[in-house]
């Protein structure tokens, strides 16, 4: 498909051009789809865990209160300690089953205990997980490997919880505030959190952790410009380490905005609120580059956690723990049972990495969901994507970096392609630049359809 039509086409279809990629989930599975014998051969093979040098590790918690409209995360709302306990037990066993199949002397670039809200698990049982997590963390050469995240429930009520966490090596904390306006926090579905930030993160910081960051969203349904800054002023107000800030995602069948017929905002709303976040923070002493979501207090630091960058920054393989949680090596991507009792029962059976839904990807569609978690952070650097794929995108991309260039998206700097300021509402465009033609005839038969 030539420039002009793909750019035809991501004004046409905006939102199919988001930071997930494949634009839906069915297009990977109509062609790329393999099974999880073929991922359990891949995996004993010499290319599979006994190969692994370095690898990121996260663990999956499912647990929360109440489905949050905007959330497609594999979630259970459900509360009950024996749930708890089996869970906790079930990730450990699954940490002792690795444990036999990788090599020994591996490195482990970071980890991520995400979710759900991991912290709603009783202490002892997350206790019980993060002693599990001890050797594994003391194979990261990263100076801050663990970070867990959280809600602002649990870290206003429990701060005995963050103590314990610190004093057994967490190092980030991260808390998804994604806003505090009243009005907005109902119409998604999200009212458990309402005025529980500030202690929440009070507590945090008292618990010691080296960094913290925050979290908030922004293109919540009727979410105005006034909202947003407020939201920005509250948080920045606190000086965390961090701010992420997330661009709320529509598409697909597992968020409740599916149900509430909610619609997300036009690109150049999008725009201004980046625009909005991008010179709010970086004129409170926030860092980042023009594109970035992610902003640090700390200059040279990206934000984020060392499990992210190496995942997102570096295409490291990653191996996930836990329900529905995605691993991926090379070509191969997949993800374990999303059924608990499918996963629970694959784990005592003696699985290491029990798969469920799973894809052989070709170079390029790997190589397109590289760029656009790149692209999250503002810039595509030559030397990350050599040494990832072994070769250079500049060649592969030469029509699609030009096209960019030309139209004063993007501009080359010291082995980097940088977003330009301003750039942030053209972000459907710029991703269609990467999509491969297979994704985009896709999205143009959805069109059709
Ligand atoms: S956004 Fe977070 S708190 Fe809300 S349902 Fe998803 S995982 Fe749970």
């Amino acid at each position: 498909m030539s420039v002009i039509q793909r750019l035809a086409l991501a004004r046409e279809k905006a939102h199919a051009f988001t930071i997930q990629y494949p634009p839906a989930r069915e297009y990977f599975q109509e062609r790329f789809r393999t099974t999880p014998a073929d991922i359990a051969d891949f995996l004993s093979s010499k290319g599979g865990l006994s190969g692994l040098s370095e690898f990121g590790l996260y663990l999956h918690v499912p647990f929360c209160r109440a489905r949050c409209l905007y959330c497609n995360f594999p979630i259970d709302t459900r509360r009950d300690t024996s749930l708890f306990s089996g869970y906790a037990d079930s990730l450990i066993q699954q940490l002792q089953l690795l444990a036999h199949c990788v090599p020994s002397d591996s490195k482990v670039y970071g980890i991520d205990i995400g979710g759900g809200t991991p912290t709603l698990l009783p202490e002892a049982e997350l206790e019980r997980v993060l002693k599990a997590l001890g050797s594994w963390r003391a194979r990261s050469k990263a100076k801050r490997p663990l970070s867990v995240e959280t809600g602002p429930e649990s870290a206003s009520r429990e701060p005995a919880k963050f103590s314990m966490m610190r004093s057994l090596g967490v190092d980030r904390v991260s808390l998804g505030v994604q806003t505090a306006e009243s009005d907005l926090l109902q119409r998604v579905n999200r009212m458990q959190q309402r005025l529980e930030v500030e202690t929440a993160f009070k507590n945090i910081k008292a618990a010691g952790f080296s960094r913290v960051n925050l979290d908030l969203i922004f293109g919540l349904p009727g979410q105005g410009l006034s909202q947003w800054r407020g939201d920005l002023k509250l948080v920045s107000s606190l000086r965390p380490d961090s701010i992420t800030t997330y661009d709320c995602l529509y598409r697909g069948k597992g968020r409740g905005f599916a149900m509430t017929g909610a619609k997300p905002p036009l690109p150049s709303m999008y725009g201004k609120l980046y625009e909005e976040a991008y010179s709010f923070l970086t004129s409170n002493g926030y860092h980042a580059p023009y594109g970035s979501v992610n902003f640090s207090l700390h200059r040279g630091e990206t934000g984020t956690s060392a499990y992210f960058e190496g995942r997102l920054l570096d295409g490291l393989p990653y191996l996930g723990l836990g329900l529905y949680a995605s691993s991926m090596i090379g070509c191969r991507w997949w993800f374990s049972p999303s059924q608990l009792r499918d996963w629970t029962r694959a784990v005592q059976g003696g699985e290491a990495l029990p798969a469920e839904d799973c894809y052989a990807l070709p170079e390029e569609e790997r190589l397109a969901k590289q760029i656009l978690w790149s692209l999250s952070f503002g810039f595509l650097d030559l030397e990350r994507f050599r040494e990832a794929f072994g070769w250079g995108i500049k060649p592969r991309f030469s029509q699609a970096l030009e096209a960019a260039q030309g139209k004063g998206w993007l501009t080359r700097k010291a082995g980097r392609y940088l977003m330009a300021p301003g750039s942030f509402r053209h972000l459907p465009e710029i991703r269609s630049l990467f999509y491969t033609s297979g994704a985009l005839d896709w999205v143009r038969s959805v069109r059709r359809g």
